[in-house]
């Protein structure tokens, strides 16, 4: 078992109390919430059970620009200009427009948390008491009850802060995914999409620096990916060791619901397809934060909040359903077309096009446009 670096014991003090935002979880959607309302004035506080950056929740792969445009270049570890698909009949070699990096996560999220400044504590989130009282929404954590007339849920796929919505494999929305990380080296960010490892899905080996991420992730939440993962490892002989995994949200959710505002996996920001879910993250809890920003310095209320975020969020509908009707599609593709389905990719104007179409979803453009919390408002408006 991992050693916890949570407070505990004694020092686990009384938290409980008002605030004027509670940020619940600490990874990609709660820090860009946080960057995002770091000048706004209020009293801050975000929570996540462990320390900011203990648990790596993905193998943290990203479009490059996107780690550039949140000046984050410290924090990356691996840089490919090109992806290589692997198919049963055939091995594709796609030239990226852009390109993709790995990053260091432990890095990654402090670098973001220590220059929002914002405020961190570690408590175990555990609900929230229903309804409100005089306009605060009260936070259930194993360190008091956490106050606030804002409150956000980036707590990653269960959304513990909607009990309305019950979220429960395998019978939810939910791919799985499941990856090792053992030490070794690799130039390469290789895809598997073949059904000896997995029917529906696909495997990876995503390089970083001295350790190669390989995993295998499943649209099927019945489908197991332990033994697909082991069997992966093993082909590309490196161990199959220091283990992460999680359930991923593959359809979009309602933003907000009972006052809360929800962000990343909470609101199933992840892509489906493609199970990209940090850029989203970034990009949706970016907005969230700009509107709080408003909020917090008064240019703003959080009906107008929760109305704006919650139209922003809906208003990307269509690309959620197109990518998910494509995540449908891709395991009904013989495995004898799927060469020549992936292989127009390897022209490089169709797929600088494709590609270029697949960043437009959260293009890293964004982060600057939306830098200026008094615009966001209009910012969110334009892009939606
Ligand atoms: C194996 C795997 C590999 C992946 N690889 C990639 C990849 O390479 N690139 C990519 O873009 N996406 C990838 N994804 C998807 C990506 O990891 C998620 O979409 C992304 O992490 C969502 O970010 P988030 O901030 O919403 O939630 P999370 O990153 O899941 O963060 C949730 C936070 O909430 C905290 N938390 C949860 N419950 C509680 C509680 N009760 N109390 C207090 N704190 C709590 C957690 O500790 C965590 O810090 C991968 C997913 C998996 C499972």
């Amino acid at each position: 078992m991992p050693v916890r670096e949570t407070t505990r014991g004694s020092r686990k003090t009384d938290l409980g109390g008002r605030y004027d935002l509670v940020i619940c979880g600490a990874s990609f959607a709660g820090l860009a919430v946080a960057r995002q309302v770091a000048d706004s004035g209020g009293e801050i506080l975000m929570i996540d059970r462990y320390e900011v950056g203990e648990r790596q929740t993905s193998a943290c792969a990203i479009p490059t620009c996107w780690l550039e445009a949140l000046d984050l270049l410290e924090a990356e570890a691996q840089r490919f200009g090109e992806l290589v698909v692997h198919t049963p009949h055939r091995t594709v070699s796609m030239p990226l427009p852009w390109e993709f990096s790995t990053f260091d996560y432990p890095a990654l999220c402090r670098l973001m948390w220590e220059r929002s400044g914002v405020r961190f504590e570690t408590a175990k989130v555990d609900g929230r008491t229903p309804g409100e009282e005089d306009g605060l929404i009260t936070v259930e954590t194993d360190r008091g009850g956490l106050s606030a007339p804002l409150v956000v849920d980036a707590l990653g796929w269960r959304r513990i802060l909607d009990p309305g919505m019950a979220v429960t494999p395998p019978g939810a929305p939910l791919s799985r995914a499941l990856e090792v990380h053992p030490r070794g080296t690799s130039k390469d960010l290789e895809v598997w999409i073949e059904r000896e490892y997995v029917p529906a899905g696909y495997g990876w080996s995503f390089p970083a620096g001295d350790e190669v991420r390989v995993g295998v992730g499943s649209f099927d939440p019945e489908y197991h990916v332990r033994k697909p993962t082991e069997a992966l490892a093993g082909d590309l002989g490196v161990e199959a060791e220091a283990w992460q995994g999680n359930w991923i949200p593959h359809r979009l959710r309602e933003a907000t619901a009972d006052g809360v505002f929800f962000a990343g996996d909470s609101a199933g920001h992840c892509y489906p397809l493609t199970a990209e879910g940090i850029r989203p993250a970034f990009y949706f809890g970016l907005a969230l934060g700009a509107l709080l920003a408003d909020v917090l310095s008064g240019r703003s209320t959080r009906e107008r909040a929760l109305a704006d975020y919650g139209r922003f969020s809906r208003s990307h509908a269509l690309r959620y359903d197109g990518l998910l009707a494509a995540q449908r599609t891709l395991p009904r593709i013989p495995p004898r077309l799927l060469p020549s389905a992936l292989g127009s990719l390897t022209d490089e104007r169709l797929a600088s096009r494709a590609f270029a179409r697949y960043l437009d979803l959260a293009p890293p453009g964004f982060v600057r446009a939306i830098g200026r919390p008094a615009t966001a408002g209009r910012v969110l408006a334009r892009a939606a």
